[in-house]
C-alpha cells in the first residue's frame, strides 16, 4: 500500500483494493458512495470456468439492501437531476479514461470469471467505453425541438427531463459492456442507476465500479446491488424504480417485462436469439467462412449475435462446409488467458452440460456431423468446462437445433436451393436479434434489407454489432418493449418530455 500511494499510478490502487476484496470471502455492494456487505444470507460462489476453481463468493441482495439503495438513489436524484448538464458529464469523462487507463487489468478479471480469451473481452470493454464516449455527448442529444409561431403568436418547444431512479439487470455474457449500455446514459441524463449484474460473472461489474467510486459521481447517483432472481423480483416491484433495462434470456425477458409494465414501470428487455447467416451463390466464400464461424463460436457461441445457422445456396454449399470445417480444424480450446487460445470455455457445468445435450439432439435428430470437437481436451485444466466446436450439415428447419437457442460452439449448416427458400427459412424463426447476408449481389442485399425481419441486418459482416451511436436491439421473442439500448432510443427512454405552449401578448 505504502509503495503504492506513494510512488506509482492510481491504476494499481484500485486494483489492489478490488484484488483483496474479490480474494476475500465475498463481494460488496456499493451503495451511497461507499462498499457495504449485504443484509441478504443468500449467495453463491463465483467459479472460474477454465479451471474450476472457486475466486469469490457473491451475495445475494434483500428487501433491506434494495429499499436501502432505492432512498439513497432518490436522494441523490433530487440534486442530481438540477444539476447543470456540462457538470453532469465530467465524472463520465473521468470514467472514460479510467476505463481505458485499466482496460488490461478488468480484462483479466473478465477473463477469469467468464471464459472469454483476452481479446474478446479486451473487445467488449471497448464497446462498453464507446457508450460512455456517446454519453458524454448528452447536452446536444438531450436537446429537443423548437418552432416559432407554431400557431398565431405561440411559440412551441420541447424540453427533455430526467425521470427518477432507474435499474438494469444484466447477463453473465458480456458483463463489462452491457451494464454499459445504460449507466452512462441514465446518468448522464440525469438520473439516479442502480446496477444488478450477473450472479455467474460479478467481479468485473465490481471493477467498473472501483472506477465510478474514483471517477467522482455523487453519492447515491449510480449503485451496485448484486443478488439474483428474488433481488430481480423487488427490483421489479419497487414503488422506487421508475425504469428497468433487462438483457437476458426471452423467458425472463418477456417476465420482467410484463412484471414490470404491470407495476407502472417504462421498460425495455433484450431477450435470446436465434441469428442466421445466408451465404448466395456469388459470395466470397472463404471470407463467408471465416466470419460466420468466428461469429458463431467466438465468446464460445455464449454471445446473443452468435450466427449459429448458416443457411447456403446449393451451388456454393459444399465448398462453404469445407471451409468452415477448415476454420474449427484450426480453432484452439484453452484458457483465454493464454494467447494461443481463439475457444474458451463455457461459462458452468450446468450450461455445458445443456449445451453437450443440444450437440446430442442434433446428431440423434439426423444431422450431419462435419466437425466434432466435443471430445477435445485441455491440458492442464482438466475441471474446466471445456467443450470444442460442432459443424452440422444437412440441418433442416425443423430440428431443434435449428429452433432453438444453444449459447454454445455450434454452427449448422442448411442448404437452400434458392435464395427465396433461403429468406423464408430465417423468417420462420421466433427469434429477431440479427442476421447476416453473404453475397456479391447487391439487388439480393436489397431483398435481404427489406425482407428479412430482424432488428440487426448485417450484409456481408460477421457479427452485426451497431456502434453505440446507433440503438442496439431485436424483434419478435428477441425484444420486449419499443426504446432500445444506446444511441438516441436511451435518451428517450431515459427522459420525459414537456412541450412548452407559450403566448407572450403585449400587456
Ligand atoms: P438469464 O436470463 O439467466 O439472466 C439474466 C439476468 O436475469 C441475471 O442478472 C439473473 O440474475 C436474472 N434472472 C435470471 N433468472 C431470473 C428469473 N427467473 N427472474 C428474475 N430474474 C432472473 O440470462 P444469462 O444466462 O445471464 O444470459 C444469457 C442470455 O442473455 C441469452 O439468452 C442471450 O441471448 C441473452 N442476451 C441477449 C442480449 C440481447 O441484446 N438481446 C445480449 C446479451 C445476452
Amino acid at each position: 500500500w505504502q509503495e503504492i500511494s506513494e510512488g506509482t499510478t492510481e491504476k494499481r490502487v484500485a486494483m489492489g483494493r478490488l484484488q483483496t476484496r474479490a480474494t476475500e470471502e465475498s463481494l460488496r455492494n456499493y451503495v451511497n458512495g461507499t462498499w457495504r456487505d449485504t443484509n441478504g444470507s443468500d449467495g453463491q460462489a463465483v467459479v472460474n470456468p477454465a479451471t474450476g476453481e472457486t475466486i469469490t463468493h457473491v451475495p445475494f441482495s434483500d428487501r433491506d439492501d434494495i429499499d436501502a439503495a432505492v432512498a439513497q438513489a432518490s436522494e441523490a436524484f433530487e440534486t442530481w437531476s438540477a444539476t447543470p448538464v456540462e457538470e453532469r458529464i465530467q465524472p463520465l469523462f473521468r470514467l472514460k479514461t479510467l476505463l481505458e487507463d485499466h482496460q488490461e487489468e478488468i480484462a483479466e478479471t473478465l477473463v477469469d470469471e467468464h471464459g472469454k480469451t483476452r481479446g474478446e473481452a479486451m473487445g467488449e470493454l471497448r464497446r462498453g467505453i464507446e457508450n460512455v464516449e456517446v454519453a458524454c455527448g448528452i447536452p446536444s442529444m438531450m436537446q429537443d425541438g423548437t418552432l416559432e409561431n407554431a400557431a398565431p403568436n405561440i411559440d412551441e418547444s420541447a424540453v427533455r427531463h430526467p425521470v427518477g431512479v432507474y435499474a438494469a439487470v444484466t447477463p453473465f455474457n458480456f458483463p463489462g459492456m452491457i451494464p454499459l449500455w445504460f449507466l452512462p446514459y441514465a446518468v448522464a441524463t440525469g438520473n439516479a442507476f442502480i446496477l444488478k449484474p450477473s450472479e455467474q460473472a460479478p467481479m468485473t461489474a465490481e471493477l467498473i465500479f472501483e472506477l465510478i467510486d474514483e471517477a467522482d459521481f455523487p453519492d447515491g447517483v449510480v449503485q451496485l446491488l448484486h443478488g439474483s432472481v428474488d433481488t430481480v423480483n423487488t427490483i421489479l416491484e419497487h414503488d422506487g424504480i421508475e425504469g428497468v433495462s433487462f438483457v437476458g434470456s426471452t423467458p425472463v425477458a418477456k417476465h420482467v417485462y410484463e412484471t414490470a409494465a404491470a407495476n407502472g414501470k417504462r421498460v425495455q428487455a433484450q431477450g435470446g436469439a436465434k441469428n442466421h447467416a445466408i451465404v448466395t451463390e456469388s459470395a466470397d466464400v472463404e471470407y463467408a467462412a471465416e466470419k460466420i464461424f468466428s461469429a458463431a463460436c467466438a465468446c464460445s457461441g455464449e454471445r446473443c449475435l452468435a450466427l449459429d445457422i448458416a443457411v447456403v445456396e446449393d451451388a456454393v454449399y459444399d465448398e462453404f462446409a469445407d471451409a468452415v470445417v477448415a476454420q474449427a480444424e484450426a480453432a484452439t480450446l484453452g484458457y483465454g488467458l493464454d494467447d494461443e487460445t481463439t475457444i474458451g470455455p463455457l461459462i458452468s457445468a450446468e450450461h455445458e452440460e445443456r449445451v453437450r445435450g443440444y450437440m446430442d439432439d442434433g446428431e440423434a435428430e439426423g444431422a450431419e456431423v462435419l466437425y466434432d470437437g466435443r471430445d477435445t481436451a485441455v491440458e492442464g485444466y482438466e475441471d474446466g468446462n471445456f467443450l470444442g466446436p460442432v459443424v452440422f450439415g444437412d440441418v433442416t428447419v425443423e430440428m431443434t437445433i435449428q429452433r432453438e437457442e444453444i449459447f454454445g460452439p455450434v454452427l449448422g449448416l442448411i442448404r437452400a436451393s434458392d435464395f427465396d427458400e433461403a429468406v423464408e427459412t430465417v423468417n420462420s424463426s421466433r427469434f429477431g436479434n440479427a442476421a447476416s447476408l453473404f453475397t456479391d449481389s447487391g439487388y439480393k442485399a436489397n431483398r435481404f434489407k427489406s425482407e428479412v425481419d430482424a432488428g440487426n441486418l448485417g450484409v456481408n459482416v460477421g457479427t452485426v454489432a451497431p456502434m453505440a451511436f446507433f440503438h442496439f436491439g431485436g424483434a419478435k421473442d428477441s425484444f420486449f418493449g419499443d426504446l432500445h439500448a444506446q444511441g438516441e432510443d436511451a435518451i428517450k427512454f431515459y427522459t420525459d418530455e414537456t412541450v412548452y405552449i407559450e403566448r407572450w401578448p403585449d400587456q
